[in-house]
């Protein structure tokens, strides 16, 4: 694989992820863009002990654009798109509007209004989009396991790259997938968050974790994998060094968690054997949870890390993917009890939903 760093015309870094050693790159953008200077900021909510992003410049972001529009397609003779190139294999972009970005002063330790409860500060991180082929009217599970690796490397090498920027606490790669789930382009891509906070689903498994440790002197993860192989009844399908089961309070029709076997914090830290397998193991699980319900699967794909800088053995890499389609034509909501009270109510067992998933082919 060959790896090729750029600036586009503002300024922004994209990178090139070839699987061609010999891939050649010009490096030029012809586009005349002002300087890319955003300034998102995260306020403090003390009632919920949470951060909350604002940056309401992405109001004004690229919208559903008719196909011959898209800006993460390759760039013609006649149209620069966001990348600069004919072809690509695989390629990561700075976001253009980006929840958190890097910003050109360091930034400051908290600022307070007047009021010492109204607490916030600069938005500092970064948002990169990963895109996963140049073909426009692909998916991720549409991809051959060989380009899913090559997407794993990309992960690999961003998450090595953020974790290194200064106030970064958290790396999370993810795909959203679908309009139903507010997919903006429908070019496939997934993205990434470099986050100055850790998120609040993060602290609460840290916890958790945590306290299972206290309980025990164990692996809250480990015990949760052994469990789930113990009793079969949610898993979905295994190698020698994953498994995929549906957890056993899964909160989502349809959703699946994949643990690597070995005690890993990130994904830089897999070892060849272990990325090797999970590239057909996702496309496996990606591909069953398509074939569930006879019509298209809007899903999140989510990488959960452990935190850049603490308790990095308390927390196992895993990947969970979820849909909010509950059957052909509808679609789970979160309501009042999800959406104001956190409590969630699934609508299909976790048995129901790992026998449905086993026999989709
Ligand atoms: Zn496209």
């Amino acid at each position: 694989m060959k790896k090729t760093h750029a600036r586009l015309a503002d300024g922004r870094e994209i990178i090139y992820f070839d699987e061609s050693d010999y891939a050649a790159r010009d490096l030029s953008d012809p586009r005349e863009l002002s300087p890319f200077r955003l300034r998102p900021t995260v306020r403090y909510d003390v009632v919920q002990d949470e951060w909350v992003g604002l940056a309401d410049f992405r109001q004004d972001r690229t919208y559903l654009p008719p196909d011959d529009q898209c800006p993460l397609c390759p760039s013609t003779a006649s149209r620069s798109t966001e990348i600069p190139a004919q072809s690509y294999d695989v390629v990561v972009l700075e976001n253009r509007f980006p929840s958190f970005a890097t910003m050109a002063e360091a930034a400051g330790p908290d600022e307070t209004l007047s009021e010492p409860l109204l607490r916030w500060q600069s938005g500092v991180g970064r948002c990169e989009v990963v895109c996963f082929t140049a073909d426009h009217d692909s998916s991720f599970s549409a991809l051959t396991p060989g380009r899913v690796r090559t997407v794993i490397e990309a992960w690999v090498d961003r998450t090595v790259g953020l974790s290194a920027l200064p106030h970064v606490e958290q790396i999370f790669c993810f795909e959203n997938r679908g309009e139903e789930i507010g997919v903006t382009l429908a070019h496939p891509h997934g993205q990434i968050y470099a986050y100055p906070f850790l998120t609040p689903r993060t602290r609460r498994m840290l916890d958790s974790a945590c306290a299972h440790r206290g309980r025990t002197g164990r692996n809250l993860f480990a015990d949760v994998l052994a469990a789930e192989q113990r009793s079969g009844d949610r898993i979905v399908a295994r190698g020698a060094l994953w498994t995929a089961f549906v957890p056993f309070a899964a909160r989502w029709p349809l959703e699946v968690h994949v643990y690597p076997h070995r005690h890993v914090p990130d994904l830089p830290a897999l070892s060849d054997d272990e990325r090797a397998e999970l590239s057909w193991l996702y496309l496996d699980v990606l591909r069953r949870m398509e074939a569930v319900f006879d019509d298209t699967l809007p899903y999140i794909a989510a990488w959960h890390q452990a935190p850049v800088r603490i308790d990095r053995d308390l927390v196992r890499l895993h990947l969970q993917l979820f849909s909010i389609r509950r059957g052909p034509g509808r679609l789970k909501y979160l309501a009042g009890s999800e959406s104001a009270m956190g409590a969630f109510v699934n609508d299909i067992t976790p048995e129901r939903a790992a026998r449905l998933l086993r026999e989709a082919r």
